[in-house]
């Protein structure tokens, strides 16, 4: 921390107090150069939305408004309850959230959604895959089937993450 009089980068916490909200910390310093007082202050950060990269490179506001929609629209008229929907698009926004700062790719909140209803729903699947991921050839279905087989469906049916009543 650089004194504000003396430039001098070297100081010591003479006193630190939380403020009201619990938001930032108060420290009142000491240049150990020129022995003068100053005060600090040190906010938490608070964890932003994240910014979506779309396939043509445009960049949108994560939504989970959006990711919501591509999954009603991959279950139509399937028999699957508004809660489970509800629940994937917690999961998948708890996850990108925790696993990306600032910006995610589309693709990779495509692939994750696409597991958790391969888990769910086959047609689901077939559906949302065929919609979200945006295949160009079938070579390119058969690669996404292929990678997801591989990785672990995120919920096994919906007997473990929604138990039926
Ligand atoms: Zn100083």
């Amino acid at each position: 921390m650089q004194c504000p009089y003396c430039g001098v980068i070297d100081s010591k916490v003479v006193d630190s107090r939380s403020s009201e909200n619990d938001t930032s910390v108060r420290r009142r310093r000491e240049c150990n150069a020129c022995e003068r007082r100053f005060t600090t202050f040190e906010r938490i950060e608070r964890r932003g939305r994240l910014v979506v990269i779309k396939r043509d490179g445009r960049r949108v506001p994560f939504s989970n408004d959006k990711i919501l929609n591509g999954i009603r629209a991959a279950c139509g008229k399937l028999p699957i309850s508004e809660e489970v929907k509800l629940e994937i698009v917690r999961q998948v926004d708890d996850l990108m959230h925790r696993s990306y700062e600032r910006e995610v790719e589309s693709l990779k909140i495509g692939h994750e959604v696409a597991r958790y209803l391969r888990g769910i729903d086959q047609i689901a699947f077939v559906r949302y895959a065929s919609e979200y991921l945006s295949f160009e050839s079938i070579e390119d279905i058969e690669e996404v089937i292929q990678e997801l087989r591989e990785s672990p469906p995120a919920v096994e049916g919906q007997s473990e993450l929604f138990p039926s009543e």
